[in-house]
């Protein structure tokens, strides 16, 4: 297959580049490097069966030639990032999302949508079902992601249904791993980060909340069997092993064999108190479930941050 990956060089995308790579396929990764970073491609310039514009695709979809499928990953994605790039998220989920669907379209390709279980925001469903039509605050300080989010899922729907775009729609649940950046606020790199420095641990609110954390490798298995099958419905990956955050504390200091304080700060508007997937439909239909445990995951994501502090 010859396959476009919007958002390439972020941290999900690049890991599916490679993904794709090795099963033999052609890679086409488009990014404007808002968020992405050139450097999580770095080691595939050169390859023969690789390619990378940089290019907004809000604007366009701008490869030409044969193309089998597209995968729409390009977002900012933490909320450190949608907070900064309001109007680049909601342009990325919906412009950029109907580029997509017209060029999938005209190529005769496979569109596959990363979506989010953010659709779900604040749920009053716990486990999430990909029936649960979610708790949106629309004009709260997320909204700019979850609207984006669920317009996106809308007009991958709409293509499918009138025109007959072959489409897949993945709901992605918190996940981790090498190549997230360490800065942008998102709670794993943060606190392996803060307890690697010996700086203070910033739990928000209370830390009652919970999250239920993936590794990125589980999740790029799932998105390959996904983007293969015949399901055009949302599925739900990540990992239903879930944690409140101030667990997650104490497992990383322990991986970290840290002495930081933890301090408590505000939580932030919007904050889901609750997530966890119900993977039951994933189980089904790919026969996907994640291989990766916390404390396998969570030491390879201390080993990348600390990597990542003694380079800059
Ligand atoms: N969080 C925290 N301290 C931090 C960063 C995040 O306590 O320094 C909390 C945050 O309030 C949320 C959870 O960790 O409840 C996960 O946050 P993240 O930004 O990683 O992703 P989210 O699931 O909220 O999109």
């Amino acid at each position: 297959m010859r396959v476009v990956i919007t958002g390439g060089s972020g941290f999900i995308g690049s890991h599916l580049a490679d993904r794709f790579l090795a099963d033999g396929h052609q890679v086409v990764c488009l990014d404007n490097y808002i968020t992405g970073h050139p450097g999580n491609t770095a080691h595939l310039t050169g390859r023969a069966d690789f390619e990378l514009i940089e290019c907004d695709v809000s604007d366009g979809i701008p490869v030409q030639g044969k193309v089998d499928a597209v995968l729409h990953f390009a977002s900012p994605a933490s909320p450190f990032d949608y907070h900064r790039y309001p109007l680049e998220t909601l342009r990325v989920g919906s412009e950029a999302t109907m580029h997509c669907a017209e060029f999938a379209l005209k190529a005769g390709a496979r569109l596959l949508l990363a979506s989010t279980s953010e659709i779900y925001r604040d749920p009053l469903e716990h486990p999430q079902r990909e029936t649960y039509y979610g708790n949106v605050n629309s004009v709260g300080p997320r909204s700019v992601y979850d609207e984006a989010k669920r317009f996106a899922e809308s007009t991958v729907m709409a293509y499918h249904r009138q025109a007959g775009l072959e489409s897949r729609i993945v709901r992605i649940f918190n996940t981790y791993g090498p190549r997230m950046k360490v800065d942008d606020g998102r709670v794993l790199p943060t606190f392996c980060a803060q307890a690697l420095r010996g700086e203070p641990i910033t739990v928000f609110g209370d830390g009652s909340q919970t999250r239920s954390f993936c590794y990125v490798s589980d999740l790029v298995e799932g998105i390959c069997r996904l983007l293969a099958s015949d399901y055009s419905g949302p599925v739900n990956l990540g990992n239903p092993n879930e944690i409140t955050i101030r667990q997650l504390v104490d497992e990383i200091l322990a991986v970290c064999n840290s002495t930081s304080d933890v301090t408590y700060q505000d939580l932030p508007e919007d904050d889901p108190k609750l997530r966890r997937p119900d993977i039951s439909l994933a189980r089904k239909v790919l026969g996907w479930e994640p291989t990766v445990d916390r404390s396998e995951g969570v030491a390879r994501m201390v080993d990348y941050v600390r990597t990542e502090l003694a380079r800059v």
